[in-house]
């Protein structure tokens, strides 16, 4: 739990009308195993959720279906009005649409800092090097530490390898950020100088699918909390409600073991 986050002013919705994820009936199996079991989920422009549950409960599965890094077997998955299936098109403009940032950072190692930020930009939207480049420094920037630029992931703490991977992904100008689990590997000193950045993305406006078991952050940043167990939605609220008012015994229990 983060102090820090708990104590600034409370979250300005930035919640608009339109959906850009919308998930209908969808269904997953790995092999003889029903790892997503009929999620309905539409996710509003600026709108903030995050995701808890007990490990192996599919939330990566979840949020990683929603750019297709894994394959849904039912029902239909649709991302800024494109319904993703096996067109290669479609998944390229939702991994251009989306950014996502993982628990383990996935830095390239030998690259810098800078050459991380600037790889995609470059090779998959053609973006000239220069202009890559100050946009890179434009984000390092925003995320406090424009003074690595020219060091490698390996040089740097935890906390700055992941400040690094969400710039890397801003560099791309994604509409959705999704995040998996982004403080659970950092030492806990660690912890608030990447929410603080996840803060700030939030009160930018920027729609935000975020995994995450930091209920200071949850109670600061999100519209809507989402309780998933045994690859279904059990339960979903507003922060206020889901922490003070669970419903199902399954969230009372959750609840109990990580508060
Ligand atoms: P969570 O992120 O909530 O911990 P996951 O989505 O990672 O849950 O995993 C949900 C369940 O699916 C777990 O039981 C996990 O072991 C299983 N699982 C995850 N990935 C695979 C895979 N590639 N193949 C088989 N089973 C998997
Ligand atoms: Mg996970």
């Amino acid at each position: 739990m983060d102090a820090q986050v708990e104590t600034i002013s409370p979250h300005k919705s930035t919640k608009g009308d339109e959906v850009v994820i919308e998930l209908l009936g969808v269904n997953k199996w790995y092999g003889e195993f029903h790892v997503l079991k009929d999620i309905n989920l539409s996710v509003y422009q600026g709108e903030k959720i995050v995701i808890c549950g007990p490990s192996g409960s599919g939330k990566s599965t979840l949020i990683r279906c929603i750019n297709r890094l894994e394959e849904h077997q039912g029902g239909d998955i649709i991302v800024n009005g494109v319904t993703l299936d096996n067109n290669l098109k479609n998944i390229d403009a939702i991994r251009s649409d989306v950014g996502m940032v993982f628990q383990s950072f996935n830095l390239f190692p030998h690259l810098t800092v800078l050459e991380n930020c600037t790889l995609a930009p470059i090779w998959v939207k053609q973006t000239p090097k220069a202009e890559a480049e100050d946009r890179a420094m434009e984000f390092l920037r925003r995320v406090k530490i424009p003074e690595q630029a020219g060091k490698y992931p390996g040089q740097l703490s935890g906390g700055q390898q992941q400040r690094v991977a969400i710039a890397r992904s801003l560099c791309m100008n994604p509409q959705i950020m999704l995040f998996d689990e982004p403080t659970s590997a950092l030492d806990p000193e660690m912890i608030s100088e990447v929410l603080d950045v996840m803060v700030e993305l939030a009160d930018s406006g920027m729609t935000m699918l975020v995994v995450t078991h930091e209920m200071g952050f949850a109670k600061r940043v999100a519209d809507r909390v989402i309780f998933m167990d045994y690859g279904e939605i059990v339960e979903q609220n507003t922060p206020e409600e889901f922490f003070t008012n669970p419903r199902s015994d399954r969230t009372k229990l959750f609840l109990s073991q990580i508060l």
